[in-house]
């Protein structure tokens, strides 16, 4: 069956052609695929994924925690994308029963300067009607974390944790059983967006054709979308994220989440400390530093394409004229562990650097705009009949089940789909 709402759109006689293709199998692409199937029952879906195994890159490389909407500019995409999203996530986790933890997060201002900030946070996190969100002194913070010290602290009981893998295998199952593909092992090289439909080319030697797609593909977005043919102001530049994580018999310093105040420019870093669901390990971090590659977890790690790209982008000389100083503070703690626990110590002063080793990283996919910008926000862009994703940055994964509907029902809107009312959560 097509979509309903465009009868413009011949199918093809010649090989297979599906109504809706989405480039990505990570959360935010299965959860696309998912509202898509649940909103247009009779549509033929395919997911298409690069990689042998789904949620790979940044959904199977994070902190796993399910933020409750305290750091973003109210009234942006963000805000209202977390506050919905952290709702359906919550709906969708007890519907599968999925494990996760509301163990809830201190954000902890250790000197008298970061004061204005962690009430300009509080200020957001009550506009973005953050639950049971209150400021607390020095005497309930060490009843909450009695090994962290700070002046003054918010204290959000609701910000929880979860495995994002594991939610977004879930949703694949999902789609799997009303019958729809996820094809793994399909690195789609370009997208050709034609009248009456978009070929999408890979580099297996297959191609695929489809009425519409939607284009989820993380780091690769703004890659595929130049491809397509969009012109684009602005690029992704990956920052690793290391982890340090502490000794088994260290854990106990730390019961939940603890956030630094986070400097409105630089929103990703300072150190956190997450408590994680599974293991119950605590891991400090991630950092951000600059990455040679895209997709390769290793230090030192250089793809030249991606490096490139990274050097070639006007954007990205203006952002390190900005950024200099703490883009190497955070190099140079990348590989002095010790200063990294003498910044942690700011918050935890029990800790000593022989309580940790490295552990697991993560690559972000942020896009910098040509000005040097960080582009804070959610980012979607439409071109004929593709929508790209292209920045769907932390807290994307608490988000997605919202990203999801918001992309459906603007590309609705766009492309004159109509939408049924879904039935299930
Ligand atoms: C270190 C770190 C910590 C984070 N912590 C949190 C957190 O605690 N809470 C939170 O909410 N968010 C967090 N985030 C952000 C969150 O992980 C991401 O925003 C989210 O996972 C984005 O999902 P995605 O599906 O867009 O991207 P991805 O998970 O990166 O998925 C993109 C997929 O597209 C595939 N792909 C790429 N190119 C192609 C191609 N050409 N053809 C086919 N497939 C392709 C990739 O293989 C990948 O599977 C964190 C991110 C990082 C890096």
């Amino acid at each position: 069956m097509g979509v309903r709402g465009d009868r413009s759109a011949p199918r093809r006689t010649m090989g297979k052609m599906w109504d809706m293709a989405v480039v990505g199998g990570g959360i935010v692409g299965l959860a696309t695929a998912w509202e898509l199937l649940r909103t247009m029952p009779d549509a033929q879906i395919v997911v298409l994924e690069q990689e042998p195994e789904l949620a790979t890159h940044q959904t199977g490389h994070n902190s796993g925690v399910i933020h409750s909407g305290l750091y973003y500019r109210p009234g942006s995409l963000k805000a209202q994308l977390s506050t919905l999203g952290r709702r359906r996530l919550i709906d969708f986790l007890d519907q599968y029963r999925i494990p996760y933890a509301l163990s809830g997060k201190v954000v902890v201002a250790v000197s008298a300067d970061e004061l204005p900030r962690l009430m300009r946070l509080f200020e957001f996190g009550i506009k973005n009607q953050v639950p049971q969100l209150r400021e607390i002194g020095p005497e309930e913070l060490h009843e909450i974390e009695p090994h962290v010290v700070g002046i003054r602290a918010l204290y959000s009981p609701e910000t929880g944790i979860v495995d994002y893998r594991q939610v977004a295998l879930k949703l694949a199952d999902l789609i799997r059983q009303r019958g729809h593909q996820i094809l793994t092992g399909q690195h789609i090289r370009q997208i050709r967006e034609e009248s009456d439909g978009v070929r999408l080319i890979a580099s297996s030697g297959q191609d695929f054709t489809t009425r519409y797609a939607i284009v989820a593909a993380g780091i690769a977005t703004d890659r595929l979308a130049r491809g397509a043919g969009f012109s684009l102001q602005s690029r992704m530049i990956p920052f690793r994220g290391d982890y340090l994580v502490m000794r088994p018999d260290r854990r106990h310093l730390v019961r939940s989440l603890v956030y630094p105040v986070p400097d409105p420019a630089l929103p990703f870093l300072g150190v956190h400390f997450t408590k994680r669901l599974n293991d119950g390990a605590v891991w400090i971090g991630p950092n951000a530093v600059l990455t040679g590659a895209r997709n390769v977890y290793r230090r030192g790690a250089v793809n030249p394409r991606d490096l490139f790209e990274v050097l070639a982008f006007p954007g990205f000389w203006r952002m390190f004229r900005r950024h200099w100083r703490a883009g190497l503070l955070e190099w140079y703690r990348d590989h002095a562990a010790a200063a990294y626990v003498r910044l942690a110590q700011r918050y935890l002063p029990e800790l000593s650097p022989k309580d940790v080793t490295w552990g697991p990283m993560g690559i972000r996919a942020q896009l910098v705009d040509v000005s040097g910008m960080l582009v804070d926000d959610f980012r979607l862009e439409f071109h004929r009949r593709a929508l790209f994703v292209l920045n769907a940055p932390s807290p994307a994964a608490t988000s997605s089940l919202a990203i999801a509907e918001y992309v459906v029902q603007h590309a609705a809107t766009t492309f004159g789909w109509t939408l049924d009312t879904p039935k299930d959560p």
